[in-house]
């Protein structure tokens, strides 16, 4: 069983970098930011109450985003272990984490904040099937559509300049003191996140020491 956490300021690749840990190690990939997107796309009850934070890209109430991680993870699906991404946020958070779970590493992806709004106001999203684009790093081969379903290609909500600013502040002001109370009790790996998504992934591999990351060939 392998619990880990995955931190970053937007932008930094925590989701590209889960779901590539998590799928080869059989992990379950936790997305705050995507169970919530989820629910404001489908109109339930929770995503009324979280839709204007998102759009603003402020955080949601602590009490909320708790009662979700508790939720998914009480649904025991992971097996083999998990890789939270988008949680914990604050100090609250951290410490409402630690109480209930024992973490076997936190990877921590370090983007300076010029590279950050170079990246986020340069992603897309496509629109029926969730597929990240970047117009720097991974363009479609159709401009505006996506390569795999053909769907429409659009800007995250929150990716414009006001909402990243208030989430690089957000970020800085309270979720930097996370990663120093993890360091005090927890293995933090801290991992240069310039580099391509598959450098990325094997530093990660080689620091938390798991097997290395073979990319999929091309069929
Ligand atoms: P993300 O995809 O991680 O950037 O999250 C998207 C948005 O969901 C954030 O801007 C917040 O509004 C909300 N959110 C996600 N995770 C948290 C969290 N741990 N605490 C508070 N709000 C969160």
């Amino acid at each position: 069983m392998r619990k880990y956490v995955i931190m970053g300021v937007q932008g930094s690749g925590k989701g590209t970098q889960a779901a590539l840990l998590a799928g080869d190690l059989d992990l379950v990939h936790i997305s705050v930011g995507d169970i919530f997107r989820w629910h404001v796309k489908n109109h339930t009850k929770l995503g009324a109450q979280v839709r204007r934070a998102v759009a603003a890209g402020e955080l949601v109430g602590d009490e909320l985003v708790e009662q979700v991680v508790r939720d998914r993870l009480q649904q025991h699906d992971w097996n083999y272990g998990f890789v939270i991404d988008g949680f914990p946020r604050n100090r609250r958070q951290a410490e409402f984490f630690l109480e209930s779970y024992d973490i076997d590493g936190v990877i921590h992806l370090d983007l300076p904040d010029e590279e950050v709004w170079r990246r986020v106001l340069a992603r897309r999203l496509c629109s029926r099937c969730g597929m990240d684009y970047n117009l720097i790093a991974h363009r479609p081969e159709v401009e505006g559509r996506c390569d795999v379903c053909g769907g429409e290609l659009v800007t995250r909500e929150d990716d414009t300049p006001d909402a990243l600013a208030a989430r690089l502040r957000d970020y800085h002001d309270k979720t930097d003191p996370v990663l120093e109370l993890f360091r005090g009790k927890e293995y933090v790996a801290t991992i240069d996140a310039r580099a391509d998504k598959t450098a990325v992934q094997q530093a990660i591999r080689d620091r938390l020491g798991l097997p290395p990351y073979v990319p999929a060939q091309p069929s």
